[in-house]
């Protein structure tokens, strides 16, 4: 993010434009929405710059900017489109200490203008960082047709209710009604009486949301998926915008974790492979406690949670202290994986049975399962099994596995940046180290990429 976004107080403040023509217009119209004095200067400027300054809703002087014009400004605009006298103007703006923005040129300008949806007090601001204008005004147009002008109202008129409404308690008691009030109630007064019916309507709510009973605290077991925020299901999506408290892990990408409510809870209890870890008692301590306030706790894993996820001893931590909870299926990095290289999980005549391993419990995996795992056509989806990668090898060629057996390690499967390394059993080892695999990789045993996955752009090993 080169330009961070942020909501200038700007009532009472100056702002001061240099420009009288198109430019200075475009940006006046803007400027003239909020509560700023407007300061413009320009020798010659078109009519409605002299109308507005006729009403009163900007102050005009007729000459070119001079030093000592802009300062005490809170931001300046170089809006005379002429590259010599912008750049002079900016240069006064500069030596004012005044933040400038020159119109039209990026890399001149120290902040520059958002393409705004205005449904004041709520204001959508939208910037591409000046990649993609186009871009800019196609969500604007897409947001303005989504948020109904009765947004700005209900807004004005909720604000004013805000100090009656801490009747409630605070989190979700105030939530659930402010939710209720704007999706619901609110929009239904308006249409049927307008504005005046407004406030009896938001009395009505708040009398009937004082008189309810309290949600009682729940924790949702939700699988987030392999990282990208697509593969999250609808459910995934509703329970975390409705979390009051997200207890995630290290494999969480940062853009699903950027879609839980603003003010939720966010607990980071990562697990490094062989690394330092929050121990399970604590986080099963964490779910129970935050849920027994009341809370709507989503215990957020990677890939589905049923998975390789010690999802049993949490659940088992609920029930035995009277906490409801459900589980929302996720879809776990096997799926993934094996959709990176086009391939399918069973396939009928080479495998009707696939087995999902983790590479930790691999030490005491029984003889007779790496005899059956050595014979032709198995198909394994080995979790966590970078690290065994040698042993699991040894053992497989040990018990009569084929050399040549194909492998498919597929690191941060269904992310950017995932990477496909295809190898076979003989070359595994050298090949895994040589990749130098940092995030996180499923090894598929018995499988290669189809041929027209192979000509995806990833890093890829001919078979031997
Ligand atoms: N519950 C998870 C698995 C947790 S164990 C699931 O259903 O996917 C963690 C292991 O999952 C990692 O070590 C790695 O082997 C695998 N994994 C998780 N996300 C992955 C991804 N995006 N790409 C490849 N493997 C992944």
């Amino acid at each position: 993010m080169q330009h961070f976004p942020i909501f200038l107080a700007v009532q009472g403040q100056r702002i001061t434009l240099s420009g009288g023509g198109e430019a200075a217009l475009a940006k006046l119209r803007l400027l003239m929405k909020t509560e700023a004095r407007i300061d413009v200067f320009a020798a010659a400027v078109a009519p409605e710059i002299e109308t507005w300054a006729s009403e009163g809703k900007l102050t005009l002087t007729r000459r070119t900017l001079a030093s000592g014009d802009v300062d005490g400004s809170a931001l300046f605009y170089a809006a005379d489109e002429d590259e010599a006298e912008d750049s002079r103007t900016a240069g006064l703006a500069r030596a004012a200490g005044v933040l400038v923005n020159v119109v039209d040129n990026l890399h001149d300008s120290q902040f520059i203008t958002p393409a705004i949806v205005d449904r004041d007090p709520v204001t959508v601001a939208i910037g591409t960082e000046g990649a993609a204008p186009v871009l800019a005004r196609a969500i604007k147009a897409d947001l303005e047709a989504r948020l109904p002008v009765t947004l700005g109202p209900l807004a004005r008129i909720g604000k004013a209710f805000r100090k009656v409404a801490e009747a409630l308690p605070f989190g979700r008691a105030r939530r659930d009604f402010w939710a209720d009030y704007y999706f619901n109630a609110g929009p239904r007064a308006m249409d049927e009486g307008g504005e005046t019916a407004v406030h009896p309507a938001l009395d009505a709510l708040l009398n009937d949301h004082l008189t309810r009973p309290q949600r009682d605290g729940h924790v949702a077991f939700v699988g987030a998926g392999p990282g990208d925020p697509e593969l999250l299901t609808l459910k995934a999506r509703r329970a975390l915008d409705e979390a009051d408290v997200v207890i995630y892990d290290r494999l969480i990408s940062k853009e699903i974790l950027e879609l839980a409510r603003r003010e939720a809870l966010m607990l980071d209890v990562g697990k490094e492979g062989f690394g330092p870890s929050t121990p399970q008692e604590v986080i099963n301590d964490l779910l129970v406690e935050h849920a027994r306030k009341g809370a709507q706790v989503v215990r957020l894993k990677s890939g589905d949670s049923t998975v390789f996820g010690r999802l049993d001893e949490e659940i088992d931590a609920c029930d035995a202290a009277g906490v409801t909870w459900h589980i929302v299926p996720g879809i776990t990095a096997a799926s993934a994986a094996v959709a990176g290289i086009g391939q399918s999980l069973t396939k009928r005549g080479r495998n009707a049975s696939v087995r999902f391993l983790t590479g930790h419990d691999m030490k005491g995996f029984a003889d007779h399962d790496w005899a059956t795992l050595a014979r032709p056509g198995e198909v394994a989806a080995i979790y966590m099994g970078k690290k065994s990668a040698r042993f699991i090898q040894g053992r497989l060629i040990m018990h009569g596995a084929d050399r040549a057996t194909a492998i498919t390690v597929i690191e941060n499967a269904s992310r950017p940046d995932q990477r496909i390394l295809s190898t076979t059993l003989d070359t595994l080892p050298t090949d895994l180290a040589e990749a130098e695999m940092t995030g996180p990789a499923l090894t598929f045993y018995g499988l290669a990429p189809r041929a027209a996955a192979l000509a995806l752009p990833e890093m890829q090993k001919e078979l031997a």
